[in-house]
């Protein structure tokens, strides 16, 4: 059942359970699961975080190691001339605005933290580029810090599995936190992610071979192909 929204009080104790359930099995289906980008530190997870948005994480690991070996540290993209990291970064798509993201968020971390990524989802958020979901995926994943980062498949599966029923990212993150242990926060988005890959589509789920369809309200199931 859908909690209605994020003035609810904390959930109860069969919500937490009903959650706890869902992210077991998704661990069971997933026992290792982390981000496909690659990168060596966080500031590379940062900016290939920020060139995933609207592209696959295989694009990304396409064009990343050219583009760390010709700028390896924040400081050098932060000095870096904007038409050559547009080219290098131009088959991700919405090749302009990330190379300004990139640029700027480099700069930022060196005018601000001396070149270092901060491990801390306030200050992250400060550098201009850098949003609440890449924050959250740099600190889940480059510093195992607890971080629950709400994508599309994330927001999508928590309100068909009726986890919560906010539509805003951040109220579906606070609704998710409320839910699990913060112990837990670091496990949720990769494997929500992957199983709104695999499994529950946007626009056909696979809601015939699913393990959590017991624990799911989504009216119009996908029957099983004949
Ligand atoms: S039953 Fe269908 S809609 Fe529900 S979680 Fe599974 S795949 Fe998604």
């Amino acid at each position: 059942m859908p909690r209605p929204s994020s003035s609810t009080p904390a959930p109860d104790r069969a919500e937490r359970r009903n959650a706890r359930t869902i992210l077991d099995r998704l661990v069971k289906r997933y026992p290792e699961m982390g981000t496909a980008l690659d990168y060596v530190d966080p500031w590379q997870l940062l900016v290939a975080t920020v060139l995933s948005a609207q592209t696959t994480d295989e694009n990304v690991n396409k064009v990343t190691p050219p583009l760390f070996e010709r700028w390896n540290t924040p400081e050098d993209l932060a000095s870096a001339d904007p038409e050559e990291v547009e080219q290098s970064v131009f088959s991700t798509g919405f090749y302009r605005q990330k190379t300004k993201s990139v640029i700027a968020l480099s700069r930022d971390l060196v005018d601000l933290h001396g070149g270092s990524v901060p491990a801390d989802l306030d200050q992250l958020i400060e550098l201009r580029g850098v949003g609440r979901k890449t924050a959250s995926v740099v600190l889940a994943e480059a510093f195992g810090m607890p971080a629950i980062a709400v994508d599309t498949h994330v927001k999508r599966l928590a309100g068909r599995l009726g986890l919560t029923g906010e539509t805003d990212p951040v109220k579906i993150e606070l609704a998710l936190r409320s839910l699990y242990p913060e112990s837990r926060w670091a496990g949720v988005s990769m494997r929500f992610i992957q199983f709104g890959r695999d499994v529950c589509d946007a626009r056909k789920p696979r809601c015939w071979e699913c393990p959590l369809r017991d624990r799911c309200d989504y009216p119009t199931k996908t029957p099983k192909p004949a």
